[in-house]
């Protein structure tokens, strides 16, 4: 949460987020859409500092908070937190799905080749361990993931948000074959085309630009600028395959990996299903924007809040 841009976002129209992420469980996107509001309300009145009231996006509503100043304001709220210390019987599971975990991300993932993190490097899947010991059940989508293509080169913190290539739907898509390889339309949040780049050999693809493609912009900023700041990007001549017409430069992109979208079943009052009464919350819990992407924050307030209700009675 705290490395995020923060907007904690629900789709505006019921009906879209069934269409945006059809094999998402009803039952848990009802929750999330319906109370949604209430959490953000929730959140206002601890304090948390809302930087603006509007998503940006048509299709949205919801709200962009300061992370830090929402960390503290949760923390400070919360009175008695303690870090480094280990509970010897947990009661909800809240550690942030397996993305930063190689073999569950391959096991469950399967990517062509590894993909690099865009997330906390410790959400290793500790909870679905655990509960799946305790006989869990999973999720549908445990193949799917939420992520950014980012430029093929390792990249730092800082670099999460401005290096994202969010312009694959202006952009000619093709793997190191030179295969054009994604049909239909992109998404609006790209992430369809980020995992089908995952599937591709190397988990690589070459967006390629021509003039009209590099004057579209993306939300306060061009393509043309966000080409420019790309580390991988090369003249179209040196393609490993022959240069599409009219393209002015290409960007080698990869799958930047930033939370599961598979996970853990739970129910509506947050119990794991097949468990003998753990709570789950967060990217731990999976199944809710199954098939498309759909706010983890928003899933994360409104299930942890569901979460501590139900452990509380
Ligand atoms: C760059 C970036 C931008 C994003 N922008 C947005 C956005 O604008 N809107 C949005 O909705 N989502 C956004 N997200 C996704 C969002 O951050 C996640 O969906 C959300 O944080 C998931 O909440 P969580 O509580 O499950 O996990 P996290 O917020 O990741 O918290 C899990 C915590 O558990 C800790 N942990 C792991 N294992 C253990 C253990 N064994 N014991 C104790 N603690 C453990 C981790 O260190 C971590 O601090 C973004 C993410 C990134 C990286």
């Amino acid at each position: 949460m705290l490395l995020s841009s923060c907007v904690i976002w629900r789709f505006r129209e019921w009906d879209e987020f069934r269409a945006e992420c059809p094999g998402g469980d009803e039952r848990l996107q009802r929750v999330v859409w319906e109370r949604l509001d209430d959490g953000i309300a929730w959140l206002e009145s601890l304090g948390a500092p809302v930087i603006a009231h509007e998503t940006g996006n048509p299709r949205t509503v919801g709200k962009r908070f300061d992370p830090r100043g929402l960390a503290e304001a949760l923390s400070r709220s919360a009175g008695d937190v303690r870090l480094r210390e280990t509970t010897a019987e947990p009661a909800i599971l809240a550690t942030g799905g397996f993305q930063g975990d190689d073999a569950l991300v391959a096991e469950h993932l399967r990517p062509a080749a590894p993909l690099r993190l865009r997330a906390n490097p410790w959400s290793t899947g500790d909870g679905l361990r655990l509960a799946c010991a305790r006989g869990a059940e999973l999720s549908a989508g445990m193949c799917e993931f939420y992520g950014r293509n980012m430029p093929d080169v390792d990249f730092s913190e800082a670099e999460f948000v401005p290096l994202a290539q969010l312009y694959g739907r202006f952009a000619r898509v093709y793997n190191e074959r030179g295969d054009e390889f994604f049909d239909g339309e992109v998404s609006w949040s790209e992430n369809d085309l980020v995992q089908a780049t995952a599937r591709q050999p190397g988990a690589r693809a070459w967006y390629v630009l021509d003039d009209a493609a590099l004057r579209q912009r993306v939300r306060d900023r061009t393509v043309s600028d966000m080409v420019a700041a790309a580390p991988t990007r090369v003249d179209p001549s040196s393609l490993p395959f022959p240069k599409p017409p009219g393209a002015k430069v290409a960007v080698r992109v990869k799958p930047g990996i930033t939370h599961t979208i598979g996970g853990l079943r739970i129910e509506t009052d947050a119990r794991v299903v097949g468990t003998d009464g753990l709570l789950a919350a967060g990217a731990d819990a999976g199944g809710i924007s199954t098939g498309g992407y759909a706010s983890g924050l928003a899933a994360a307030l409104v299930f942890g809040r569901i979460a501590a209700e139900t452990l509380l009675g």
